[in-house]
């Protein structure tokens, strides 16, 4: 037999022992995960039912997390956005949509303007991702700043904040302070004050709120999910 053909019939039964060895690894990660979820909740209705941490429960507990099952929705690079990285861009699906959605908006008002670059969102099925403390449930979502780097068009980040705070999913979005300065300045300069003093925290809003060193990307949160 010429050692192609057996070549490749060892590959191809490898590549078939892989699928399956592969296929088994999915079951049993999506076994870990139900079991994970189910003794969350478990724990969690004890920890209600006794009013405060059980006696036996050790006082870590409350910080463990499952993998939140729901983050399974990528965001791939599409129309007018990119993805820094696939691995670190998967989310709930209602959270993904609505990035999609919101970014169609911010290109409606600014036609002809650069791809909007996404960051981090979440890991699949969620749960630590470093550095963050946040990301861990497909709700958060990093945006870079338009026109950073250098520096940030804050004309056109004014706009990228109003798409995300028409979305009534988006709970909270948050920059930095001195960036909310910005934003106020230029919503002035273009007759929306109305609009800045709903949405920035400096001018009394509620939706766009200082997060110290936020000042070259906007962290969007979606509703929904478990909080983290
Ligand atoms: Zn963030």
């Amino acid at each position: 037999m010429p050692w192609g053909i057996t070549i490749g019939g060892a590959m191809a039964a490898f590549a078939k022992d892989a699928k399956r060895h592969g296929a088994a690894v999915a079951w049993t990660a999506a076994g870990i995960s139900t079991v994970g979820l189910l003794t969350y909740v478990w724990r969690e209705q004890r920890r209600v039912g006794t009013k405060g941490p059980a006696p036996d429960m050790p006082a870590h507990v409350e910080l463990e997390l499952p993998d939140h099952p729901g983050v399974n929705t990528v965001l791939d690079a599409g129309k007018g956005y990119r993805v820094r990285s696939r691995e670190r861009a998967f989310g709930q699906a209602r959270t993904i949509v609505g990035i999609v959605q919101a970014i169609d908006r911010y290109h409606a008002v600014r036609p002809g303007a650069p791809d909007v670059m996404v960051l981090d969102i979440s890991r699949r099925g969620g749960g630590p991702m470093p550095p963050h403390k946040s990301h861990q449930t497909g709700r958060d979502v990093d945006i870079r700043n338009p026109g950073w780097p250098p520096t940030t068009n804050y004309a056109a980040l004014w706009d990228l904040v109003r798409a995300f705070g028409e979305d009534p999913e988006v709970q909270v979005m948050f920059v930095d302070r001195g960036v909310q300065e910005e934003l106020g300045r230029v919503a002035d300069a273009a007759g929306q004050s109305a609009r800045a003093a709903e949405l920035l925290q400096v001018r009394g809003g509620s939706r766009v709120k200082h997060w110290a060193g936020h000042k070259n990307h906007v962290h969007v949160r979606f509703r929904g999910g478990v909080a983290a």
